[in-house]
């Protein structure tokens, strides 16, 4: 019998009522209950501190309850927590908007903003179609995109994830069909294979007439697998795309705002797409907010269609807020020494997890920045896992055969190496249960 809902405990309550990201509604995983959290540390309620290995899905950057950022969003609230974008505009706004077209590729000139990730992708995947529409191609309304992408989950934008992680077969025709290749295989540290191109060479020789843009996770292939590929990939798709007249479009969105070792992920390779959306770090965790960046030339030919605009915009479209709070925490990453810092992290990640490599049930091991990846060679129990890490006193959230970190960068030496001996350890257990 289902109890009222007065008289139930409020874990109770979540479990019954709330639902939480991928998770079933009949036999949830445990979601253990936060107080607070500040700098590296997520404080339980029953007062057991984490340190944190996720950066809450890679936007914390800077930390939890930080006193600049939070000082930057008390600030801002005096003035107005919001304002409609369609015909007003606004100091933050105008602010992030300067700093951003500094730090992004030098070809981006043009900024729409957005509420989430999954919306930037919609709005770059609509840009893309509009601009041909434009240019009196309206056939070209197609994306292709490599295996192990993700990309929000939104339709769209779930459309040009890969398709058997995002249990495409499920939504069947009300989804549509987008041309995948194969995934990059050469590794960010390997030898370049040029076969590696052959694939992408040969769909759009075969579908360009169809196809407005190429959607890729420049160097990192987040939440679809944690690949690093090698960045001569991006360079060679940059020529395909012009060659085969096709929108070339960055999903920075995980490795923005120096992850990856570079402030974005196109710099390993200097390849500069039409369109970039960002968004997670961008607002250091504080808010929800994203960017789509996209040339003069796609905004230009976009405003001379049919349309004579861009056809979208969101409620909450530059959000004061989330704006004000993005330019700080974007302030804060530039004032700092923060490619030492990643460096820091990518050593001690690289030391602490490299031995790992040699347990019969480790597949490989890879770092990049300040992102470390243990891939096993069968699917982790994510709920005994993660059981374990919170007994432990970390947080770290494994899915499928990954276990994998990417800590806020204002983490302590000494807190990364506890986080990473714990992990470690867990990890060695494995072998055992296995
Ligand atoms: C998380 C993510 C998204 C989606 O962002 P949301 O804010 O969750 O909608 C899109 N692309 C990439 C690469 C991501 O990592």
């Amino acid at each position: 019998m289902e109890l009222g809902m007065t008289e139930l405990t409020d874990l109770q309550f979540d479990q019954q009522h709330l639902w939480h990201p991928y998770t079933s509604m009949t036999q949830p995983l445990p979601a253990f209950k936060v107080k607070k959290a500040y700098g590296a540390i997520i404080e339980l309620e029953d007062g057991r501190q984490l340190i944190d290995g996720m950066s809450s899905w890679w936007c914390a950057i800077h930390g939890y309850n930080h006193p600049e950022l939070n000082q930057a969003v008390s600030d801002q609230l005096q003035n107005m927590s919001h304002i409609m974008f369609g015909g007003f505009t606004h100091d933050p706004a105008i602010q992030l908007g300067r700093l951003l077209l500094e730090i992004t590729p030098p070809s981006l000139t043009k900024i729409f903003y957005a509420d989430s990730g999954s919306v930037a992708v919609e709005v770059a995947l609509k840009m893309a179609v509009q601009f041909w529409h434009a240019q009196g191609q309206p056939q070209k309304t197609n994306f292709v995109t490599p295996r192990s992408g993700y990309h929000g989950d939104t339709w769209n934008a779930m459309s040009v994830c890969d398709p058997v992680t995002g249990m495409h077969q499920i939504f069947g025709s009300s989804l549509p069909n987008r041309i995948f290749v194969p995934a990059p295989q050469t590794g960010f540290h390997e030898p370049w294979n040029q076969s590696d191109i052959a694939a992408l060479e040969n769909t759009l020789a075969q579908h360009h007439s169809s196809i407005a843009g190429l959607i890729i996770e420049p160097i990192v292939q987040g939440a679809g697998g944690m690949r690093f590929y090698h960045p001569e990939y991006l360079r060679q798709a940059k020529l395909l795309c012009e060659k085969y007249q096709i929108l070339l479009i960055f999903d920075e969105i995980a490795t923005g705002f120096g992850r990856t070792g570079k402030l974005f992920a196109w710099e390993h390779a200097a390849v500069e797409p039409d369109i970039m959306c960002i968004g997670k770090g961008l607002t250091g965790g504080y808010m929800t907010l994203s960017a789509t960046l996209a040339t003069t030339q796609v905004a230009e030919t976009i405003s001379q269609g049919e349309a004579g605009v861009f056809m979208h915009g969101p409620t909450f479209m530059a959000n004061p807020l989330a704006c004000a709070v993005a330019l700080k925490s974007t302030q804060l990453l530039l004032s700092q020494d923060w490619q030492g810092n990643i460096q820091r992290i990518e050593r001690q990640l690289e030391a602490a997890l490299s031995p790992l490599a040699t347990l019969e049930h480790v597949q490989n091991v890879r770092v990049l920045g300040a992102i470390g990846v243990v891939e096993l060679k069968f699917n982790v129990n994510m709920k005994a896992l993660q059981q374990e890490f919170v007994q432990r006193g970390i947080w770290v959230r494994p899915f499928g055969k990954l276990v994998y970190v990417m800590p806020p960068y204002i983490i302590s030496e000494q807190e990364l190496k506890i986080l990473l001996e714990q992990l470690a350890e867990v990890v060695k257990d494995m072998e055992q249960a296995a």
